[in-house]
């Protein structure tokens, strides 16, 4: 009997939910662990607390007398939580987060300490940064970078520990972190927002990008996670025959949230009330033992960090509830992936929500404006769009067999689709006073407050329209939203910046009054970006050949969708927007190249492991007992043994055909891999990675899955799709 698969499950069997007491109410205890606004009024001094606000709402420098000010009263809140030790919580590109802590306590002499944390500790630390991918910026021998505090995303306590949000750079001021490029993308789409709303209301001085992501997960049992060590190792299941039983009922969709999940999620929910999460939806996903978990948006960079936050938490909360969290994108072939939907919008400091229509004419022309201006963005820059969530573990849903399609297109509802339609045959040039009212009452002004059709939401699409925001649903679930948040916002800045000085040029060439000249662009802009619009099922072959008809760009694998991430193009609107230097942008691409390859080697070393030293000992065990089994049917019937023992020989022959197989396989594999790791070039390695390493994993796995159909129940060592899927 495989001892490790049937004890981890007769454990999981035992496993009662872990009971959680909420005694005090969400609101009361909502953002309790964070330095935030009602805090600061109450540790900090008059000048300091209006220095960070300052900060916060324009970006201006905090003194160093005053930093001394601010981390004292810091401390003091932190000390008052039972805080003992301080950290600079920082996102660099190894996707988890990292954190060095350092006690507040320090010896003075004579046997005293004291707590101490001055201004120089907060604003700036330097973690040994050597260990952290830098993608050659920094020679290991140099390895010094710094972290910096981020005063816009507030300082919070987990655990004992004070964490101070902080941007990680390089000496040499190059960006090592998701953090710092998405500041400042972040920066450059409020100034290029500021100036088109000055079109339409002179009042408005700051933009801010909003973003709601929506975290979809797996949850399952601890000890059945350990004893595949597949998902140990790599976070997804490299082998495994799908259930009799998958998802094809919906009945975990619709069903009631499972008792130790429902109970792993109040308590992870207390956890993210107390960090100041604003968590709020949380129900079961389309695959078993899959949910989601949803917070009400923030601004961005906020968003960004609750994020990463929440995934670690996830993890630890997960701990006590004995679960494992998988974020992994595919963790179980033939079953849904999972993804993180980031809802986007941009926002006033007067309150308007530039992607949600308005009440009058006016302000419907600036949410078409915004709403356009989106579309055309995405339209020129589909492909570093599909850059910016290209990974190997997003590769099994993207362009594989699951919706979204690799191809970037935008889904926009039959409403809007309609008055696109309209607009697009506005008059070039001036347009008479007649067809200003008809456009102002027949068009512009009767797009209702709330969009009916967005209910009727297309689910294929991975860049869609959803009454007020847009939902970009091709993030990964692993993924830090940065990446994603970072393209976004930079080609919309890109994009706003070049609709002004459109505008503007045709106001003052043209003599058109400023409404004129905006519908004038908007049409233009509507008939140069039909390409990426598109309602359709984006699922499958008729959608892969229309796409390619229209040109758009279908980059099924990360080494093939990363190129866009260093094109002429890419690196000039990263530069002029001062978002990404040349260097930054292909550091990056080094390191998430690199990424991919080194993922794909675990996965082609561990797939071996398994298919080599668990799967094929057991076919042989099986085949044994078969052969004896044979043997003694002749030894009773002679002659006639075939009679009764024609089943079992087949199996005999059957099994040595896929153990045949599989050891051709993956020595073939082996070989390729250790042709591949002779590469020195990044991009040529991680092709032979994909397309001749990666290429063997399904062969591999389909021998593996049939003899796992063909060996003995209780010799199969591998927990089965069937006990991790449907153990609750
Ligand atoms: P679903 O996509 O599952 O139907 P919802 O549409 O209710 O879910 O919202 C999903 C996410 O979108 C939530 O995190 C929500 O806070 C966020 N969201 C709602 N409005 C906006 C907005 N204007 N900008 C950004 N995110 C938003
Ligand atoms: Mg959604």
């Amino acid at each position: 009997m495989s001892t490790l698969r049937f004890h981890a499950i007769k454990e999981s069997l035992t496993r009662k939910p872990v009971r959680i007491e909420e005694n005090e109410r969400r609101s009361s205890i909502f953002g309790s662990n964070v330095f935030n606004e009602d805090t600061m009024r109450q540790f900090l001094t008059k000048e300091a607390f209006s220095s960070v606000m300052d900060a916060v709402q324009n970006g201006t420098k905090i003194d160093r007398v005053v930093a001394d000010h601010i981390s004292t009263g810091m401390k003091e809140w932190a000390i008052s939580k039972g805080a003992t030790h301080y950290t600079h919580w920082f996102q660099p590109l190894t996707g988890a987060t990292a954190e060095k802590h350092d006690a507040f306590f320090e010896p003075i002499g004579n046997g005293r300490a004291i707590e101490k944390f001055g201004g120089g500790q907060l604003v700036q630390q330097e973690p040994d940064a050597s260990s952290f991918p830098n993608g050659g910026i920094r020679n290991t021998f140099e390895a010094r970078g710094y972290t910096a505090w981020d005063p816009t995303s507030p300082a919070f306590i987990y655990g004992t520990t004070l964490c101070i949000p902080t941007v990680f750079v390089s000496y040499t001021g190059e960006a090592l972190d998701y953090k710092t490029p998405l500041l400042r993308a972040l920066q450059a789409v409020d100034h290029a927002a500021v100036d088109v709303c000055k079109y339409f209301d002179k009042n408005v001085k700051k933009v801010n990008a909003s973003l709601g992501w929506e975290q979809e997960y797996f949850l399952i049992d601890s000890s059945l996670v350990a004893s595949r060590p597949d998902l140990v190792l790599t976070g997804r299941t490299l082998l495994g025959h799908s259930p009799a039983k998958g998802q094809q009922l919906d009945d975990h969709y619709f069903g009631t949230i499972p008792n130790r999940a429902m109970q792993y999620m109040r308590d992870l929910e207390t956890e993210c009330m107390l960090l100041g999460i604003p968590v709020k939806t949380r129900h079961n996903e389309v695959a078993p033992n899959q949910f989601e978990l949803a917070p009400v948006y923030d601004e961005a960079n906020l968003a960004v960090d609750h994020n990463s936050l929440l995934m670690d938490v996830m993890d630890k909360v997960a701990e006590r509830h004995n679960f494992k969290v998988l974020f992994h994108e595919k963790p179980f072939a033939g079953v849904n992936g999972s993804g993180k939907h980031n809802n986007w919008s941009l926002s006033t400091d007067t309150g308007v929500n530039l992607l949600g229509p308005g009440k009058t004419p006016m302000s419907n022309l600036q949410f078409l404006t915004f709403f356009i201006n989106t579309i055309k963005a995405v339209n020129d820059n589909e492909e570093l769009l599909r850059a910016a969530i290209a990974s190997a573990s997003n590769d099994h849903r993207l362009g594989a067999n699951e919706a979204p399609p690799a191809i970037i297109s935008v889904f926009i509802g039959e409403q809007l689709t309609n008055v696109l339609n309209e607009l697009e045959h506005v008059t070039n040039g001036k347009l008479s006073p007649e067809e200003k009212t008809d456009l102002k009452l027949n068009v512009v002004g009767k797009i209702p407050e709330i969009l009916l059709d967005n209910t009727d939401r297309n689910r294929t699409s991975p860049f869609a329209f959803t009454g007020n925001k847009f939902e970009f649903r091709a993030v990964g679930s692993k993924a830090n939203c940065a990446n994603a948040m970072t393209v976004l916002n930079t080609i919309m800045a890109n994009q706003l910046i070049e609709f002004k000085a459109e505008v503007d040029a045709l106001i003052k060439k043209k003599d058109l009054k400023k409404d004129e000249a905006v519908f004038n662009i908007l049409r233009e802009y509507i008939k140069k970006s039909k390409n990426i619009l598109f309602e359709g099922n984006g699922y499958g072959e008729a959608w892969e050949k229309e796409a390619k008809k229209r040109g758009l760009s279908n980059n099924k694998t990360t080494p093939e969708a990363l190129k866009a991430k260093i094109s002429d193009k890419t690196i000039k609107m990263f530069e002029q927007l001062g978002v990404m230097n040349k260097v930054e942008a292909e550091a990056r691409y080094e390191i998430e190249m690199e990424e991919y390859v080194l993922r794909i080697q675990i996965e082609g070393r561990v797939l071996g492991d398994i298919a080599r030293n668990h799967v094929v000992p057991t076919a042989v065990r099986y085949q044994n007992i078969l052969i004896e089994n044979v043997k003694g049917l002749k030894e009773i019937y002679g002659n006639d043994f075939k009679k009764y023992a024609q089943e079992q020989m087949q199996l005999i022959e059957d099994i040595s055909k896929h153990i045949e197989l599989i050891n051709s396989n993956v020595t073939k594999m082996t070989n390729e891999r250790k042709k591949a790791n002779g590469i020195d070039d990044i991009e040529k390695k991680a092709n032979a990675y994909c397309f001749k390493v990666k290429s063997i994993f399904d062969d591999i796995r389909y021998s593996c899955d049939k003899l796992e159909l063909l060996v003995d129940d209780e010799l199969w060592p591998l927990t089965k799709y069937r006990e991790l899927l449907f153990t609750k």
